[in-house]
């Protein structure tokens, strides 16, 4: 891909925007572009520097995103909204052509690398909630006040923070940037390629060493986080905004990566915020128990898309006949009654049970937790509820509520809830 058109290639030391930010070591990548670890020389700062392939669809794409990191910048004087914030942005000539690049802020790893480094074994519930909090803020801001729908909500695009970041601080990161690149290494030749390696090399100790840092002041690189990780504050924010649209001018008919994917997308239905709500339900679920809810495969006789509407029909029950029968997609899955064409026996389990059999959680927690994740997976997308709501849910906020229930006392109505409760637990 490195080629017209494609990702522009970068070596450390490289200098963008008129030298005012020198690329320090690759971060990651993605299908349109590579991010880069950069030294801010104007603010003495560590920066991401995202730069997109070259060609004209690729730069399309990036201008919208551009626009719309903008807008989530502008409302967000206060940065307490969980969003990646965007600095700066500007084109790069290089041998493949023009690069639109954004210079955003330097986030740590992934929830994603998380879950890796936790090697998909349960997370603490209280780490969930914390990072649940974090993701519904985020989500509560795009949705109600910028009007954008996020669309690729999932555990590779929430980066976590630190509370106290001194890698936007070079001396207290204890790692002095690379801020020039050493004589006579543009070109090959042995000499310059031992000091392009050394380089490569000092390049790669220096985005360590900062994340390192980061995990011993609050929680990022997670190799030597292993010990510390249990008082770790744990915050998070949303990024790659790739994907995302206006709420009133969704563009693409199939958004969402497949294990993330609602409902309504795969029946091509029309789609609102209320897909970022599904996806956000996924991901908790993903959070918590280690392994992705809904990993739908084809089989023999039938498509991943119907495998998993099965797979969603199994945990959460019947789908309402009139949402199955909705979308434009939906004569390709579902009969006139609203049954799978294909699929005949489902094997129905739900989702608290699930938490207890499987993942091992205590009878309490998993009720506690279903309650939560359940009415986000409502095949009704109106039904579900927004952000807003969910960061009210008892859930999230498990100390104030017991507080509140042990404070209250006892009324009809709620001896009433707790005793049919009690008794449909019996009846099983
Ligand atoms: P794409 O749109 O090409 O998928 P992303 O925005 O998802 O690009 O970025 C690709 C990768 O770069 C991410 O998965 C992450 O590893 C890294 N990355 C992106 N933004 C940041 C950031 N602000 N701070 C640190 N790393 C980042
Ligand atoms: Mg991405």
């Amino acid at each position: 891909s490195y080629r017209k058109g494609g990702y522009h290639a970068v070596r450390t030391g490289d200098q963008f925007a008129g030298g005012r930010y020198i690329a320090q070591g690759k971060l990651g990548w993605g299908q349109f572009s590579t991010v880069w670890l950069a030294y801010d020389t104007q603010n003495s700062k560590y920066v991401a520097l995202k730069i997109q392939k070259s060609a004209a669809e690729f730069a399309q794409a990036a201008l919208h995103e551009i626009e719309l990191l903008s807008a989530i910048a502008k409302g967000d004087t206060s940065d307490d909204k969980f969003v990646v914030r965007l600095i700066d942005h500007f084109k790069h000539a290089g041998p493949n052509g023009q690069h639109l690049c954004m210079v955003l802020e330097f986030l740590g790893d992934s929830l994603l690398r998380l879950i890796k480094f936790n090697r998909y074994k349960r997370m603490e519930l209280n780490k969930v909630r914390e990072i649940c909090k974090c993701i519904l803020t985020g989500l509560d801001y795009l949705h109600r006040e910028v009007g954008i729908l996020h669309t690729d909500l999932k555990p590779e695009n929430i980066l976590l923070i630190s509370t106290i970041d001194p890698s936007k601080d070079p001396i207290r990161s204890g790692q002095t940037p690379i801020l020039e690149r050493p004589e006579g290494s543009q070109n090959g030749g042995s000499t310059m390629n031992i000091i392009e390696k050394k380089l490569k090399r000092r390049a790669k100790r220096a985005v360590a060493k900062i994340s390192e840092r980061r995990a011993s002041m609050g929680g990022v690189e997670l190799t030597k986080a292993a010990r510390t990780l249990d008082g770790i504050d744990m915050r998070c924010k949303l990024v790659d905004f790739g994907n995302a649209c206006w709420a009133d001018k969704p563009f693409a008919e199939e958004i969402q990566t497949r294990q993330y994917r609602a409902p309504e997308v795969i029946l091509q239905s029309g789609y609102s915020s209320c897909v970022d709500m599904w996806s956000f339900a996924c991901t908790a679920f993903e959070l918590a128990t280690g392994d992705m809810l809904f990993a739908p495969k084809p089989g023999q006789g039938f498509s991943e898309d119907e495998d998993h509407l099965a797979l969603m029909m199994e945990l959460l029950g019947k789908m309402p006949r009139k949402i199955a029968i909705g979308g434009a997609q939906s004569k390709d899955y579902f009969d006139r009654h609203g049954d799978l064409k294909r699929i005949r026996r489902l094997k129905y389990w739900s989702l608290d049970r699930l938490l207890v059999d499987k993942y091992k959680f205590s009878e309490v927690d998993a009720r506690e937790f279903a309650e939560f994740l359940c009415p986000l997976f409502d095949f009704v997308p109106e039904k579900r509820p927004t952000a807003q709501q969910s960061l009210q849910h008892p859930w999230l906020n498990p100390t104030t509520s017991t507080q509140t229930e042990t404070e209250k006392k006892p009324n009809v109505e709620r001896v009433d809830v707790g005793m049919s409760k009690l008794q449909i637990r019996v009846g099983k």
